[in-house]
């Protein structure tokens, strides 16, 4: 798409679109059930170009939250909860949907058994999850275009198990943020992303002139100290790439146009990892 020219906003949305219909992630099919069984999902996107974010917060029943968000970018309201995004479903008339899938049922059911003990569900810092279809996180993308325009979109079914009502990182600044100067996505718990501001943090170092690889690595460190399970995506209006994380582990892959590489081997304790430009 990017190499015919399309736009930051239209490569972001169609990469979450696809990461949201594969059932492996925890965004859109395959969302995690919350403490009463229900899917309520949250997605955002940040026109970096524009600097204008627009989000949705625990909607049901739809196959692509990523959809409304890109509906709310032109909107007066840009960030919607619960019902609100529910009548902005019914408005456009999207298909209902039941994004429910029987490994994310059968984990619910056996949290339930359990009294959900676990923090959260099986989405990313738990290395022995990799292997399991169910352990994959939050889906996030992060574009930078032919014309230099950036765009992030992140997109979740939360953390499982959490209760209703808990507002997500992932529809809030904190865990997808982007301006002219930089993009970042995040993943792992949203308390702690919110706490860090993580997104807008790493983002906001690169526009005082911090370089990227150096706003990541600094913006993990504080993460650590501070004892976040977290991990994070961006990419700066040169090209570079940046990743890291404080949790055990962190899926990502990027394509520069030429090359394709991610993060699939990255085990070590080292906490970020970049591509220059
Ligand atoms: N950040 C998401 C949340 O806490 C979960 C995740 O990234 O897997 O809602």
């Amino acid at each position: 798409m990017l190499l015919t020219e399309a736009s930051a906003v239209e490569a972001v949305i169609k990469a979450c679109e696809l990461l949201e219909d594969d059932p492996r992630f925890n965004a859109g099919t395959g969302s995690v059930l919350q403490s009463d069984g229900q899917i309520r999902m949250s997605a955002s996107l940040m026109d970096g170009d524009r600097q204008r974010f627009s989000g949705v917060i625990n909607v049901s029943r739809i196959k692509n939250p990523i959809n409304l968000a890109q509906f709310l970018q032109s909107s007066d309201d840009r960030i919607l909860s619960d019902y609100g995004a529910m009548e902005l479903v019914r408005e456009l008339a999207l298909p209902q949907y039941d994004p429910l899938t029987e490994i994310r049922l059968m984990e619910w059911m056996q949290e339930r058994r359990g009294d959900f003990s676990r923090e959260m569900a099986g989405v990313i810092a738990e290395k022995e999850l990799v292997e399991d279809t169910a352990g994959r996180g939050t889906v996030g993308v992060v574009v930078l275009d032919t014309a230099g325009r950036i765009a992030a979109a992140t997109s979740t079914g939360g953390k499982g198990f959490e209760r209703i009502g808990r507002v997500s990182d992932s529809a809030m600044p904190a865990g997808n943020y982007a301006t002219a100067a930089a993009g970042v996505s995040c993943t792992g718990i949203g308390e702690d992303i919110i706490n860090e501001c993580l997104a807008a943090r790493i983002v906001v170092r690169v526009v005082d002139g911090i370089p990227l690889p150096k706003a990541f690595a600094r913006s993990m460190q504080e993460a650590q100290q501070n004892r976040c399970d977290l991990g994070a995506i961006g990419l700066d209006a040169a090209g570079t790439i940046a990743w890291g994380k404080t949790s055990e582990i962190l899926l990502a892959a990027y394509h520069t146009g030429d090359t394709i590489g991610d993060t699939l081997e990255w085990e070590d304790e080292t906490l970020t990892g970049y591509l220059p430009s």
